[in-house]
């Protein structure tokens, strides 16, 4: 047993692993580029009070997951290592002033999130979340934009089979007669309830809806639903996200027990799934709208919505489907090897000169015999073998390539262009070419 270990409910990723993860990040960031989302990046922790306010204290996320570090001496900040991104990028719009600029500051930020929850499969203390953010636009179509927008990182990552739930949960114009509805309907099953939930009726009845408890599943599922009570204005804005979703011809499910667990979801709700897998640790990823959240963290009021697609969970998906094997992998093109074992700086020389060119080459820094070197080159999946020997002198190499197995001589000085020109007749159709 090594002497120390990650912590309980964190990854290294090894290199093996990482190329999904690369290639998604990749996709992530173009496709919010594609749709108009610029990326900003708010810190790893914030004061803890952005969470309690923004989040909102009653919560799974702040009472039990915040992971708090320990304040350095009395006088210093309580701060907490950021659980979701929304309240830091809000704090973020207030702080610099983001309301005077044109509206609505669309953003997005892909970064690790923390929660200290109890890991399991799919549920980390640290995982990595990519979210996208529309301040200042009451929508509705921007909501249907998101979650399309949603759909397609999911789509476009090779997953499939992905539903996305819909919901409106109200806002506080519906939701005293319906919190005041929902307060008594759980009154009348008290004796039913686990003990947190019941020290919650009183203080957020919302939570209780959204509760991770299974014995809460079959009252839950009789409980009064927030769409049955929506106040006119949310009805035709709920009306609105289903008319913009249909015209984008995206197929979505009503879920009116989809409720999201953090206090400053209004209106709209989204969640996605693989279909078939709606679990409490499976969804993929979801959002919703915000409109009080901007007001609450010290700003004007200002409406909001976002999403935040979890990529530990992606990736598993993409496994169980057989999918995550695509990526920056690559093989090098080249692989720069010697007759002269001890001449490391004529290959690292060589292949300094390639990269400069563009081309991936890997140069053999071990002082090993070149039959070893050529074996080792084969086995990268090298499409070339640079040989350097004598010929050097007059500024020749060996190029051979390693899957025809070919063989010529070619000037130094023309080398990254005869091998980029070689690599691309490979790509484009050759009997080796790679995928
Ligand atoms: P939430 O803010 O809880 O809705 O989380 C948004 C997404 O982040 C979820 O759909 C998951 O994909 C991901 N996620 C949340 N918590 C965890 C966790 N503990 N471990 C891994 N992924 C998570």
């Amino acid at each position: 047993m090594p002497t120390f270990r990650a912590a309980r409910g964190t990854r290294d990723l090894l290199p093996d692993a990482t190329p999904i993860w690369t290639s998604l990040e990749r996709l992530t960031a173009d496709l919010a580029t594609r749709y108009g989302y610029h990326r900003i990046e708010t810190p790893m922790f914030e004061q803890v009070a952005v969470f309690e306010r923004g989040v909102g204290e009653v919560t799974d996320i702040v009472e039990k997951e915040l992971f708090r570090i320990a304040p350095r001496s009395e006088e210093s900040e309580a701060w907490a290592l950021r659980p979701e991104p929304t309240a830091g990028i809000v704090r973020a719009y207030v702080q610099h002033g983001m309301q005077t600029w044109p509206q609505p500051v669309k953003v997005y930020e892909l970064g690790p999130m923390f929660r200290y929850d109890r890991p399991q499969a799919g549920r980390y203390r640290q995982f990595w979340q990519f979210d996208v953010e529309a301040i200042g636009d009451p929508g509705p179509a921007v909501d249907a934009e998101i979650v399309e927008l949603g759909m397609r990182v999911l789509r476009e990552a090779g997953l499939d089979g992905v539903e996305v739930l819909l919901n409106s949960i109200g806002d506080s114009v519906c939701w005293p007669a319906y919190l005041a509805m929902l307060t008594a309907y759980y009154r009348g099953h008290a004796d039913q309830l686990p003990q947190l939930e019941k020290d919650r009726l009183d203080r957020n009845v919302l939570r209780l809806l959204d509760s991770k408890d299974p014995a809460m599943a079959p009252i839950n599922a009789k409980a009064p639903r927030i769409t049955d009570h929506l106040c006119d204005a949310c009805a035709d804005h709920f009306a609105g996200v289903r008319g913009h979703l249909d015209a984008l011809e995206l197929t979505y499910r009503l879920e009116p027990g989809l409720v999201r667990g953090l206090d400053y979801y209004t209106r709209t709700a989204f969640e996605f799934y693989v279909a078939g897998r709606e679990g409490q640790q499976q969804a993929l990823g979801g959002g919703g709208r915000y409109d009080g959240l901007v007001e609450l963290l010290g700003g004007r009021p200002t409406p909001g919505i976002g999403l935040g697609i979890g990529l530990d969970r992606l990736v598993l998906a993409l496994e169980e489907q057989g999918r995550a094997n695509d990526g920056d992998g690559l093989p090098p093109t080249a692989v720069v090897v010697g007759a002269d074992p001890d001449d490391t700086v004529s290959r690292l020389r060589i292949a300094t000169t390639l990269r400069a060119g563009g081309i991936a080459a890997r140069a053999e820094l071990g002082r090993r015999k070149l039959g070893k070197q050529l074996e080792a080159a084969v086995r990268d999946g090298a499409h070339f073998a640079v040989i350097v020997g004598d010929e050097l002198i007059e500024g020749d190499v060996q190029v051979k390539d390693l899957s025809a197995g070919t063989q010529k001589t070619v000037r130094l000085d023309d080398l990254p262009r005869e091998l980029s020109r070689a690599h691309a007749a490979h790509h484009h159709g050759g009997p080796t070419a790679s995928p």
